[in-house]
């Protein structure tokens, strides 16, 4: 197939930069969701003034541009949709440390476990933990308000951005904010462009803000007879003031699966039982006392309880919450992975509603997730080649999103909407409040050529979606 003018003119501006071949292009199709749409050109841009010509060249010939990471969103946030250029910052990975400051200055590229590590390194800390920091870039974790497990002691990633800078989509270099740990001058576009997923600007650069290292850290494991029981026992430990670092909730059927692939009882005797991983950090003297208080909370309720003495032990008690995700693919060779966040008060009523559900529609659901923030990981576990599970499995996910709604809750705490979730956000948000991200929109980006198709649009993802289905709700 001839290439499209624009592109050849762009590769006349930029050169080798842009990368027509085949395999860059395949490479650059899909992201963790595993949607594809192959691109036109994957442009490695060497400077902020590269990225500038790109977006002004998309705005001229109406090319849609989809800025990349490592490409691990599990949303298709990263998918190139509509096809045109995708923008690969994976490569800008310049990052230091000031140690005086507690900053860091990264470029898009960076890794997040990358930076933790510098990080601690001075002894300093970058709290925001995603399961994917050893791949996913800090541009990424920006663009999606990247979690993880420590989000209910620090938060999540817009907790530490201090300053952002980059690219508009019409092409002007823009700062928001700078390296000042306050800043209140005009608009707060920072926040904005933090949670887009790229829908908004281009990240170049950022300072995120740092804390001291926590001297210590301590784990513990317990089990419980029943999903209820282990979510009041979070209710207990938060309502005692309590915030410990961890507070992992892994149901049955995760902790089944964790166990089957391991080959070995979490706890000997009580197979498949849901578990609370619990970890507290901070000064020795303050996680000892943490601890007395937590067991004399946990001990009573649990069936068990296991405590890390050395670092070795800790990995073992890791192991059931690392594995489980992974051997979920035992129930099913597909996944529609949520993300859902509910208060405190109504994480008890989620878990009976999922077990309903499962029960009802007769597809296999496990739960994790982070209970002191409320964010589970509902994973609806179905058979691709099977129509009447894939069926009954988005009858399932449309009646919980609907649940989470019902219950105070969002449909996405850390991945965001993507493509795969825009069939929601009308639950989650009415007519004004979308008019308005979408004027947003409409201001910045006036010709949409920024990751167009994300967040609002609900057509093409459901018409490649891997599960060959009509929806639900496409013949109300
Ligand atoms: C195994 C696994 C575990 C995961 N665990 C977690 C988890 O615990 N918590 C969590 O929150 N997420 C998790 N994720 C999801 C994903 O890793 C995060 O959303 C991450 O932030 C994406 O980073 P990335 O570099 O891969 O971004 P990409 O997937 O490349 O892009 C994601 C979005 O960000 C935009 N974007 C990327 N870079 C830029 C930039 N420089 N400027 C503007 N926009 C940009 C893209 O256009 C896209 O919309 C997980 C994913 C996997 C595969």
């Amino acid at each position: 197939m001839s290439e499209p003018a624009a592109t050849r003119t762009l590769k006349r501006k930029l050169g080798s930069c842009v990368d027509t071949g085949a395999e860059a292009r395949h490479a650059a199709s899909f992201d963790g969701s595993k949607l594809a749409w192959t691109p036109d050109a994957v442009i490695q841009p060497r400077s902020e003034e590269d990225v500038a010509t790109v977006l002004r060249h998309a705005n001229r010939h109406r090319v849609p541009v989809t800025t990349r990471g490592a490409g691990s969103s599990l949303t298709g946030s990263a998918s190139p949709v509509r096809g045109g250029w995708v923008l690969d910052l994976s490569g800008w990975r310049k990052l230091r440390v000031d140690r005086a400051a507690g900053m860091a200055y990264v470029q898009s590229g960076v890794r997040t476990g990358e930076l933790q590590r510098a990080a601690a390194r001075r002894g300093w800390f970058y709290p925001p933990d995603p399961s994917s920091k050893e791949f996913g870039t800090l541009g990424g974790n920006i663009a999606c308000n990247a979690g993880g497990m420590r989000g209910g002691k620090y938060g999540v990633t817009r907790d530490y951005v201090l300053a952002l800078r980059g690219v508009l989509p019409t092409g002007e270099i823009v700062s928001w904010s700078r390296d000042l740990r306050k800043y209140a001058a005009g608009y707060n576009m920072r926040d904005l462009w933090i949670g887009s997923e790229g829908t908004l600007g281009v990240i170049t650069e950022a300072v995120l803000r740092l804390i001291p290292l926590p001297a210590s850290r301590w784990t513990v494991l317990a089990s419980f007879a029943n999903e209820t029981l282990a979510l009041r026992t979070v209710k207990a430990i938060l309502s005692a003031r309590l915030i410990p670092s961890i507070l992992e909730f892994l149901d049955r059927e995760s902790v089944a699966c964790a166990e089957s692939a391991t080959g070995e009882s979490v706890f000997p005797g009580q197979a498949g039982r849901p578990v609370l991983l619990m970890e507290l950090d901070g000064h020795p003297a303050a996680v000892r006392d943490e601890r007395r208080r937590l067991l004399e909370i946990v001990q009573p309720r649990a069936l068990a309880v296991r405590e890390a003495s050395d670092e070795k032990e800790t990995e073992a008690l890791w192991e059931v919450r690392r594995k489980c995700s992974g051997a979920m693919f035992e129930l099913g060779d597909s996944k529609l992975n949520e993300d859902v966040v509910v208060p405190l008060r109504s994480q008890v009523k989620l878990m009976t509603f999922i077990r309903r559900l499962s029960r009802e529609t007769g597809v296999p659901i496990a739960t994790f997730g982070h209970a002191a923030d409320g964010n589970f990981h509902v994973n609806i576990m179905y058979r691709r080649d099977d129509r009447d599970i894939s069926t009954r499995a988005l009858r399932a996910l449309r009646a919980l999103m609907r649940k989470v709604i019902e219950l105070g809750g969002a449909i996405s705490g850390e991945h965001g909407i993507g493509l795969a979730k825009t069939p929601f956000l009308t639950l989650e948000h009415g007519r004004a409040e979308i008019a308005a991200m979408r004027a947003v929109k409409q201001a910045l980006d006036p010709n949409n050529i920024l990751n167009p198709g994300k967040i609002f649009d609900v057509t093409e993802v459901w018409k490649k979606r891997p599960l060959k289905v009509r929806l639900p709700w496409d013949h109300k």
